[in-house]
């Protein structure tokens, strides 16, 4: 009778390679503004109809009341709240690793941007740094047309 699993007799473990390829078809859905609106240099967010709650990330529904939410524009400046550096990649990000990733604050948004941080070293982020939006000129409709870079404006946020 034949051992089931994986038993290795004193060999080094095979490595194949096995390339392959799909065309992965999916909706955003409700989220699809958001997606234009990087298309048009807009960061669409969402405010809550009932409690006011404002997200940076939309959201359909408010997670504090439950009341439905409509669109709000995003300011394009705002602070690095925290920031964490990441020395390995998804393919997209291969040409820019090592890359920082942070959460942005806005004034009047009660939740953080999660973005990537361009133009500025590792070792020269700051919490606190005041940053802009900046879009891609040829959109793709993904996440990664859009990012931050440090910005010498004022930001309107205190403290
Ligand atoms: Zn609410």
């Amino acid at each position: 009778m034949q051992p089931k699993g994986t038993i290795l007799f004193g060999v080094d473990p095979l490595v194949i390679h096995d390339p392959y390829a799909i065309d992965y078809r999916h909706s955003y859905a409700q989220d699809s503004p958001f997606f234009v609106g990087l298309t048009k240099g807009q960061l669409l967010g969402s405010r809550c109809t009932g409690c006011r709650h404002t997200y940076a990330t939309p959201r359909a529904h408010c997670m504090s009341c439950g009341a439905e939410t409509v669109w709000h524009v995003l300011p394009l400046t705002g602070r690095i709240h925290t920031f964490t550096t990441c020395y390995y990649g998804g393919e997209a990000f291969l040409d820019e690793t090592p890359f920082t990733l942070i959460l942005v604050e806005f004034e009047g948004v009660d939740t953080l941007f999660f973005s990537r941080l361009k133009r500025v070293d590792a070792g020269g982020v700051r919490i606190g740094m005041p940053v802009r939006a900046r879009f891609a000129k040829t959109p793709t409709f993904k996440v990664t047309d859009v990012w931050f870079e440090p910005t010498d404006e004022p930001s309107s946020l205190k403290g």
